[in-house]
């Protein structure tokens, strides 16, 4: 008899397998344009790829790393982020180095939770946050991304946190509230005047609550500018863990690096003490190249100012193709001012509409009977898996449905969760053009 107390028991909910699993599965069974999961569609720049040769062919680095990581890349952490975050950072103090920002958070969940403990989570959010506060015995507690009334097409800055809902969320149960910006699904980038309303209103009703602040899409934004959460007040400043990865700024998502920061050495040993535990060490040798990855990513690159500046563009240029291809195939996208990823509204009226009526695909049952591949079953009438399920069938394009990043009371009757998907576009234009080619003229007609 399984305790009720056990991690697995907690997760309970999340047993079926999840959105990756059937659609990594169902794409790559049917030939489809995988616009699912996020990882770059193309292969890590020279840079990065010749600071790893060079790491690998170190044997000094090919032990284990000390457990708060690499000095030389804490040292030079600190330095980028001191300057980033407007404070001196300690290299021995304030940096920690994660397998990926996926285990910064899991960590701070590990670290900080007790529980009993209420952590809010802003919704839509990306699906890891919510296991990973459970997994500790502690309890979501979500607010929700409301839409402001728009005309034309709508922009991830029309999205904003009601400040009377975040306030009647906190509770002296609140310890955590778990941020992220640029926003995955939306793209929504919080401008600094946000930020700071969530911040003056954690001082005012929840002076003990951590914000685990995720800002992995740090690079990628093309409006405004990208405004880390520790920076807004001194007490912001204390009360926040700020996690980054190289994964996607570097299209690296395979080398499984990432860091935080916080200068709370209470906040700080915590985390420490738990990590020690846990990984006890992270990839040496991926720490070694990013040490020479990052001091080379602010130099001149490819005829712009920074390897940075070069980035953004790039990608500034797909999501305006993704935009425009999006509309052209009657899809109703919402802009996104960040990330890497696009939400948009499958509308009957479109001409895709015939889908949003098209139930469980035949298709996909007997792929399921044969076990080819899994699906959760609570899905099988759920709106937006059917439409990414038909899309991948008919057009050969893959999506992500939207609703996994709400919880599953909050599914119904949403329009950002029943009709939506999301499109990632960090894929070469190739394939970008491809999807826009297939969803314009659907397989086989
Ligand atoms: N946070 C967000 C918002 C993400 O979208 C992702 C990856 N999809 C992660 C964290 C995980 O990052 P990593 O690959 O470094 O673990």
């Amino acid at each position: 008899m399984v305790s009720d107390n056990t991690v697995v028991e907690r997760l309970r909910s999340f047993f079926a397998p999840s959105v990756w699993v059937e659609f990594q599965a169902l794409a790559s069974k049917m030939g489809s344009v995988n616009l699912g999961a996020g990882l770059p569609g193309w292969p890590p720049p020279q840079f990065v790829t010749d600071a790893l040769t060079r790491a690998a062919q170190n044997s000094t680095v090919a032990q284990y790393a000390s457990p708060t990581g690499n000095a030389s890349l804490r040292q030079t952490i600190a330095r980028i982020y001191g300057s980033r975050l407007s404070c001196a950072l300690d290299h021995h103090n304030d940096v920690l180095i994660t397998v990926g920002a996926s285990q910064a958070l899991l960590l701070g969940c590990q670290a900080l939770l007790e529980a009993g403990d209420e952590v809010v989570l802003i919704e839509p959010a990306f699906d890891i946050y919510p296991s990973y506060v459970q997994m500790t015995g502690a309890v979501p507690v979500y607010v929700p991304l409301r839409f402001r009334d728009v005309q034309g097409i709508p922009n991830s800055s029309d999205l904003y946190l009601d400040m009377d809902e975040l306030a009647g969320a906190l509770s002296p149960r609140t310890r955590m509230l778990i941020l992220n910006t640029p926003h995955n699904p939306t793209g929504k980038v919080f401008s600094r005047e946000e930020l700071t309303a969530i911040a003056n209103l954690l001082d005012f009703k929840c002076p003990r609550c951590v914000v685990l602040s995720d800002e992995v899409y740090e690079k990628f934004v093309f409006k405004g500018t990208h405004v880390p959460f520790a920076t807004v007040s001194p007490s912001a400043m204390q009360r926040t863990v700020s996690i980054y990865s190289s994964g996607k700024t570097f299209s690296v998502t395979g080398w499984r690096l990432g860091w935080l920061i916080t200068t709370n050495p209470k906040l700080m040993r915590q985390l420490r003490t738990v990590q020690q535990f846990v990984v006890f060490s992270v990839n040496s040798v991926c720490q070694a190249a990013l040490i020479d990855v990052l001091k080379a990513a602010d130099k001149p690159y490819q005829g712009f100012s920074s390897y940075y500046d070069w980035l953004r563009y790039c990608y500034l240029q797909k999501r305006d193709f993704t935009t425009k291809a999006l509309i052209e195939c009657g899809l109703q996208p919402v802009i996104p001012d960040g990330t890497f990823y696009m939400v948009a509204r499958v509308s009957r009226k479109g001409q895709l509409g015939h889908l949003c009526s098209a139930g469980f695909p035949h298709m996909v049952e007997q792929l399921v009977e044969r076990g080819h591949i899994e699906i959760d079953p609570i899905t099988r009438d759920s709106k937006d898996h059917n439409l990414c399920r038909n899309l991948t069938i008919l057009n050969g394009v893959t999506p992500i449905p939207c609703s996994p990043f709400f919880t599953p009371q909050h599914r119904i009757g949403n329009a950002l969760a029943e009709d939506c998907v999301r499109f990632a576009f960090c894929k070469t234009d190739d394939e970008l053009e491809e999807a826009r080619r297939r969803l314009l003229k659907p397989r086989g007609i």
